[in-house]
């Protein structure tokens, strides 16, 4: 027996009320997109969703489905009629053949259709039973069974199931709207843009790029970490920020250990244009309150000096430790570590100032109107859809 179809149950999705569909069609999108199959059809109801495999396997879909935000936990399902006989033999084969090793199980029946006639006490004794006379080894322990047999029994049929997936939890990619994510290629601002997926929020990441000073491969890197964030359900656009003169124009014109600070608000400034034209409604970092020295809330309060967008920190009071183990569980570790640097690296003065005075730096630009630099580097910004095949992502670079 192969599976059909697999039940998707909610998660935080099922308290809403009203606009529970915005978010239920969301997440059909989302995984519609990533599964990218034309055989799986994807069917969202009110308080579940089915995908129904047509051929496809569950295994490959499954690797794909336990990343994917809004999901509470699925289940690869059979269904049959509400026929007594036909839901037996169903159940037969499943333990049959999802009973590995063990040798106890149990069966749990789940009654949606109230008017059905058996209650779910005779149907666990008549479908666990019937597993009982037609195998030899196994037995029956409701404490602490090695399988549990779901059996679930609906208006239009019957479900069967031997296993549930844990999903990844939270609101589906793009519900909650959409943010821009100042991306480097450090360990941090890819683990932030997951959570803030994971929350609900659309990425348009935005990263900042020094030629000569960095290379090709830092650019590379940067897409690659993109890329690695878009199987969390949503597509990743990536703004490729050309700095290298407003770099050059900084460290000229500023006073070394405030270099950094200056730096940090212009990135702020341009990122701050591109959310306006992208339609995003808020500005997400990476920083870590004390990890860095523009780390301080003195820095900050510098740095968020030049715009009132809500800048939104998810790992402003996380351990670098535990970063790097939300960063290996998404796969971005071994990606944010190889040893390109990005821009801020390359031009970190010695001794950067870590509690920068606002109306110092304000001071320091004074001198030079930065806009035309600003609105050059926004012009010259290039644009890459993710997720991308390997070949495309090639011509680019
Ligand atoms: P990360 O690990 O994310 O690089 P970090 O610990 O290196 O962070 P900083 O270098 O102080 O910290 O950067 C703070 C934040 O500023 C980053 O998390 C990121 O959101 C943003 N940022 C830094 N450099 C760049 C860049 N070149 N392009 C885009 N955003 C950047
Ligand atoms: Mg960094």
């Amino acid at each position: 027996m192969k599976y059909d179809r697999i039940l998707v149950r909610y998660g935080e999705i099922s308290t809403k009320g009203r606009n529970r569909s915005k978010f239920t069609n969301k997440m059909k999108s989302n995984i519609k997109r990533l599964l990218a199959d034309d055989q799986i059809q994807v069917e969202a109801q009110r308080d579940r969703m089915f995908i129904y495999l047509n051929g496809a396997s569950f295994d490959d879909v499954k690797e794909k489905l336990v990343h994917v935000s809004g999901i509470q936990s699925f289940s690869p399902v059979v269904k049959t009629s509400q026929e007594l006989d036909e839901v037996k033999a169903a159940a037969l084969e499943l333990v049959k053949k999802a009973m590995s090793g063990g040798t106890t199980f149990k069966v749990e029946t789940r009654r949606a259709d109230k008017t059905f006639p058996l209650d779910t006490h005779t149907l666990n004794h008549e479908i666990g039973g019937h597993v009982l006379r037609n195998t030899e080894q196994l037995t029956v322990d409701v404490r602490n069974p090695d399988l549990t047999l779901v059996v679930e029994v609906r208006k239009e049929a019957v479900y069967l199931s031997c296993e549930t997936i844990a999903g990844a939890g939270g609101m589906p990619a793009g519900a909650a709207g959409k943010a821009v994510l100042l991306l480097s290629g450090g360990l941090d601002s890819p683990v932030a843009g997951y959570l803030m997926m994971k929350r609900g929020v659309e990425i348009e990441a935005v990263h900042f790029f020094s030629p000569p000073y960095t290379s090709e491969r830092a650019k590379q890197k940067v897409i690659d970490l993109a890329d690695a964030l878009t199987k969390y359900g949503g597509q990743i656009r990536l703004h490729i920020v050309p700095f290298t003169s407003i770099q050059e124009t900084i460290h000229k014109q500023v006073p070394e250990n405030y270099t950094m600070t200056s730096t940090r608000r212009i990135m702020m400034r341009i990122a701050d244009r591109i959310r306006e034209q992208t339609g995003s409604l808020a500005i997400v970092t990476g920083e870590s309150l004390g990890q860095v020295a523009s780390q301080t809330m003195e820095s900050m309060a510098a740095i968020n000096d030049v715009t009132n967008t809500p800048v939104l920190r998810p790992l402003i009071a996380s351990d670098k430790l535990d970063i790097m183990e939300i960063a290996r569980k998404i796969g971005t570790h071994d990606i944010s570590i190889l040893p390109f640097e990005d821009c801020c690296t390359i031009f970190t003065p010695a001794a950067p100032k870590t509690r920068p005075k606002t109306e110092k730096v304000q001071y320091f630009e004074s001198f030079l109107d930065f806009n035309p630099l600003i609105e050059q580097a926004v012009r010259d910004t290039e644009t890459i859809m993710l997720p991308k095949k390997e070949a495309e992502i090639e011509d680019l670079l």
